[in-house]
């Protein structure tokens, strides 16, 4: 540098001094240059030579892509109105509105558009005019690498938006067809399907769900197994009971005949007063055992069943009396030896009455009814064994006058209708009555249904009952509408009802010429009438319901049915049988049975009612399990029509009433 004019650096010689060599951008005389100095060591530091190279377009340029800067670099020199360019390019907007050093500025070029301009303000020698190094990048340029990035987003958008339709429905297929089967599969187990279901093999819910169906459809038929072999079976002995007994003599199929035999312990009050109930239980089993064993090699044997405190059934299919006779003297030779407990020996012997289909009947009821009275000919008989004879058959002449009075009965008005009221335990009000039709013979005085129904049934005189019972009951129904009281009447149906297709069209009238509304009448008809009909006779069901009369399963449990044969009618309540519900407080057999079906009936959608309640204790157990009706001698016994009226009015009776 020349020695007149001071070095315009000073800092650039200390850092020569100390690091051998500097280096730095300067303004000198108005123009850039760069400035280098290297000190002069003899061996001490004696000088510095300084050496200024100009900074040109071409340095800059060089400068620029050594370093990798984008956008433009030049060197603004200040004047006195503003910056004008001394080296590379600079924008004259730019020029004309530099930043302050150090400051991101956006400015609108002279191009119209907008760039990133950062300045740096370079050394010069005092006093002289300022210098500056402009970097300027257009934002279109900084922008350029996201609208790149924009042509990527659209693609990366719609093959997204395909990625998302196609996870879309291969989810739908993956969710809802598997709920569509579980939903196929409960409606199955609705219908009384209780075959598991094939399982979904999924680890998510959906397979969970599919678990638990399994497991549930195994849980309800395992229950309704149970419940059904509690209803059907001795809960002592564990022998078929009398209703699955009757069953199996209405599933025998013709040809070829069948023998009841029924066989009788006849000593067996004496015993069991006088050893206790305990071991009267275990001297049954036994003898239940002793009856399987006589049967053992016998083929002929059908079914083995206890029908009474101490009576037995044995069925022989495709047995002639002559056999069948034989069979019982090997029965009651299977008893000759005595039962032992400790040294204790009781004698224990049998006597065995015997009918035959179809020599002696035909329904099951009628059977077992002969062969019963059979075997009581036979218990005061010397051989111990009867076979049943129509001759000495105490009930029947009587019954059947009985019969030819039946239909003149019937016109001459000598039947009546009673009410059974019928409690709602939710609501606790009397909202209907079964009709129980009562005869007032002329010289037999009142006659009970059990002496008759049966008897007409056999006869064909059935229908008249029903058609004058179905008139007379609607009626006195209508009439306690119109005078404000709400009941619904129950009617029985037989079960030869069922094959008269003009029945429900004979409803209809009668609840049209009466104006009666849908739901006021409950048909009843029994379990066993229904099991295996015609399909004739289902048709006629579905008929009432479409109808909007309502269809209640009577003396529900005794039979064969289950639930799940009910499925496919269109039944609305079950009425449990009374011989579960009149010991219900002593019987936990009993309160098992009563409270699985009210459960198991809920889940399946029906009302269930209890028949039979004979005390407080039995009305409290039901209502406890969420039973929906009661009817029994303990709520009301069925009464006069008249009586009925005021008896639903004045419900809850006095002595009924909860204590406040
Ligand atoms: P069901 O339909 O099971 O009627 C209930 C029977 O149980 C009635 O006997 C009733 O008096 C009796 N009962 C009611 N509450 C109790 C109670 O708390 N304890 C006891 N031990 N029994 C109670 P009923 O009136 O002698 O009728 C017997 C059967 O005759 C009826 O049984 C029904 O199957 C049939 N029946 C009655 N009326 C008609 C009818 O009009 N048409 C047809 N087809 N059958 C009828
Ligand atoms: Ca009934
Ligand atoms: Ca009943």
């Amino acid at each position: 540098a020349e020695p007149s004019r001071p070095f315009p650096d000073t800092a650039q010689l200390d850092i020569a001094a100390t690091e051998e060599r500097a280096g730095s951008v300067a303004g000198l005389d108005g123009k850039p240059v760069w400035l280098v100095v290297v000190p002069v060591l003899a061996p001490d530091l004696i000088a510095f030579v300084a050496a200024a190279l100009p900074l040109d377009d071409a340095e800059l340029t060089k400068l620029r892509e050594a370093t990798g800067i984008p956008g433009r670099i030049g060197i603004a020199g200040q004047i006195p109105r503003g910056w004008s360019v001394l080296a590379g390019t600079i924008d004259d907007a730019v020029l004309s509105q530099l930043p302050e050093p150090g400051v991101t500025a956006a400015i609108g070029s002279a191009a119209g558009e907008e760039t990133i301009v950062v300045t740096h303000t370079l050394k010069t020698l005092s006093n002289a005019p300022a210098i500056r190094a402009v970097l300027d990048y257009p934002l279109s340029e900084a922008l350029r690498r996201y609208e790149r990035l924009s042509y990527v987003l659209l693609p990366v958008l719609i093959v997204g938006l395909l990625a998302t339709l196609a996870g879309v429905t291969v989810i739908s297929r993956g969710v809802a067809r598997p709920i569509e089967t579980l939903a196929r599969q409960t409606a199955r187990i609705a219908l009384g399907d209780y075959t598991p279901p094939a399982p979904i093999q999924r680890t998510d819910e959906l397979g969970q769900l599919s678990v638990a169906l399994r497991a549930m459809t195994r849980a309800i038929s395992e229950r309704e197994a149970s419940i059904r072999h509690q209803a059907t079976h001795d809960p002592v002995t564990l022998l078929p009971n009398r209703g699955a007994i009757a069953a199996a003599i209405e599933a025998s199929t013709p040809p070829g005949p069948l023998a009841v035999l029924v066989v009788g312990l006849i000593r067996w009050a004496d015993i069991a007063s006088t050893v206790g109930r305990d071991m009267g239980d275990r001297l049954l089993c036994d003898s239940a055992a002793r009856l399987l064993a006589s049967g053992q090699n016998d083929s002929a044997t059908a079914a083995t069943g206890g029908i009474g405190e101490s009576t037995f059934a044995v069925l022989l299919a495709g047995t002639g009396i002559v056999a069948a006779m034989a069979a019982a003297a090997r029965i009651a030779e299977a008893f000759d030896p005595p039962y032992r407990e400790g040294d204790l020996a009781i004698d224990n012997p049998v006597a065995i009455g015997i009918a035959m289909l179809p020599d002696h009947g035909t329904g099951a009821a009628q059977l077992l009814r002969r062969a019963e009275v059979a075997l009581a000919a036979a218990a005061a008989s010397e051989t111990r064994i009867a076979v049943y004879r129509p001759e000495t058959d105490p009930h029947r002449p009587e019954r059947l006058s009985l019969m030819s009075d039946l239909r003149a009965g019937l016109t001459r008005g000598e039947f009546r209708l009673v009410y059974q009221p019928k409690l709602d335990l939710r609501l606790g009000r009397i909202d209907g009555a079964e009709a129980l039709v009562r005869w007032d013979h002329p010289t037999r005085g009142r006659v009970f249904p059990d002496d008759f129904i049966t008897l007409a049934e056999e006869t064909g005189n059935i229908q008249h009952l029903t058609r004058w019972a179905l008139r007379t009951g609607l009626t006195e129904a209508k009439g306690w509408r119109d005078r404000g009281l709400l009941a619904r009447v129950a009617i029985n149906l037989s079960v030869r009802d069922l094959s008269d297709p003009t029945l429900p069209a004979r409803v209809a009238t009668l609840q049209r010429e009466l104006k009666l509304p849908m739901r006021s009448i409950i048909l009843e008809i029994t379990e066993s009438a229904i099991m295996g009909e015609p399909e004739a006779a289902i048709a006629v069901l579905r008929e009432l319901d479409r109808q909007g009369i309502d269809l209640a399963i009577d003396d529900f449990g005794v039979g064969q049915s289950s639930l799940a044969y009910l499925r496919r009618l269109p039944v609305r309540e079950i009425k449990l049988d009374k011989t579960f519900i009149l010991n219900l407080q002593h019987n936990p057999d009993d309160r098992t049975i009563v409270r699985s079906v009210i459960e198991l009936g809920h889940s399946l959608g029906y009302l269930v009612t209890a028949e039979g309640v004979e005390n407080a204790d039995s009305l409290r157990i039901l209502e406890s399990y969420g039973c929906d009706h009661a009817q029994g001698y303990y709520i009301g016994r069925p009464m006069e029509p008249k009586e009925f009226e005021s008896f639903a009015h004045a419900w809850p009776k006095p002595r009924s009433r909860t204590p406040e």
